[in-house]
């Protein structure tokens, strides 16, 4: 595990947090509400890319609008738009400050582009931002040449497949209205994408109707005229072994600490899929609805929830499937 410090005085400005993989969809903006917490509470992610907003550097910002100086240190200037960014769940920040006045040009929350809105609870140094606008993925974005990592114990071991095959805590991909959460719309695009590439313009055939009924619709809408002999997709993953010979295709889980991918057999293209959304479609919840009078006793409805109520069909993000696919040109089928 690490905690982030800062670069100037070398006080802990976060709590030990252990990596896990990226999401692309990070600085994505998704529809006209507030978001949730993209990362869980005690885990972290580095941005590979300089693809965050274009911050103005503090100095600027500061003479403009007369800020007070800072309290302390040189008179460096933050990375601007290098990768290495650390993204953070909220909370997880336990030695930031909120630095007055740089919440300009938010609409519901903080939007952070007016550069980093959170300075080192000890020395002042801007370090980086707190971000709940809407449209904005609920985070903390720490700059990369404002802290220093450190070691801060053993890594977190490897959780096994079958503990995370029967994780009850673990968050379902729906809500409790059956409707599927944010988070998992995107992944579920980003493999929408993948599926795509793997194609390679043809036609795809579900060999299981539950991951039919989450994907199909989406292929047909984003990857049309899709031509040529037909390629089948299995679902593939611990306790689902492919059981037809005949797949060329293979929607798999992605370990959620790693961030590897199950393997899957020689000949056979892997299409990585969030584990959770794996789980539900590889092993659907069996208990339907039942309705209850009145509302659920609270120590029921914590240690045993009910189903979702209902399904609705998930909604592919259209801007994510384009940027994800104008990165990697579909071949055309011949
Ligand atoms: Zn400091």
């Amino acid at each position: 595990m690490e905690l982030f410090a800062c670069a100037h005085c070398a006080t802990a400005l976060t709590r030990p947090v252990s990596r896990v993989r990226f999401p692309v969809y990070a600085h994505h903006r998704v529809g006209n509400m507030p978001l949730p917490a993209l990362m869980e509470s005690g885990s972290y992610a580095a941005d590979p890319d300089p693809s965050g907003p274009p911050w103005r550097p503090w100095e600027e910002l500061a003479e403009a609008r007369g800020y007070p100086p800072r309290r302390s240190g040189p008179d460096r200037r933050l990375s601007d738009g290098a990768p290495g960014r650390i993204l953070l769940a909220p909370g997880d920040d336990i030695g930031t400050m909120t630095i007055p006045g740089r919440y300009e040009g938010s609409c519901c929350g903080v939007a952070g582009q007016d550069g980093p809105n959170l300075a080192c609870a000890h020395c002042g140094h801007p370090v980086g931002a707190w971000v709940d606008d809407c449209s904005l993925w609920h985070a903390v974005w720490l700059e990369p040449d404002a802290i220093r990592t450190v070691p801060a114990g053993p890594a977190l071991p490897v959780a096994d497949w079958t503990d995370l095959l029967h994780d009850r805590h673990a968050v379902p991909p729906l809500d409790a209205n059956g409707r599927w959460r944010y988070r998992y719309e995107q992944e579920a695009s980003v493999t929408l994408v993948a599926l795509i590439l793997a194609a390679e313009g043809s036609p795809v055939v579900f060999q299981d109707d539950t991951a039919a009924a989450l994907l199909d619709r989406g292929l047909r809408r984003h990857r049309p005229g899709a031509a040529g002999p037909a390629k089948r997709c299995a679902l593939h993953g611990p306790g689902r072994p492919l059981t037809n010979r005949h797949s060329e295709l293979a929607l798999v889980p992605c370990h959620p600490q790693t961030g590897r991918p199950w393997p899957t057999p020689p000949g056979v293209a892997g299409i990585p899929l969030d584990l959770a959304i794996w789980r539900y479609l590889a092993f659907p919840p069996l208990r339907s609805a039942v309705h209850v009078p009145g509302p659920l006793r609270a120590e029921l409805d914590r240690d045993d929830p009910p189903p979702p109520r209902r399904h609705i069909g998930i909604w592919f993000d259209g801007r994510l499937i384009g940027d994800l696919l104008a990165r990697h040109p579909v071949p055309r089928p011949v």
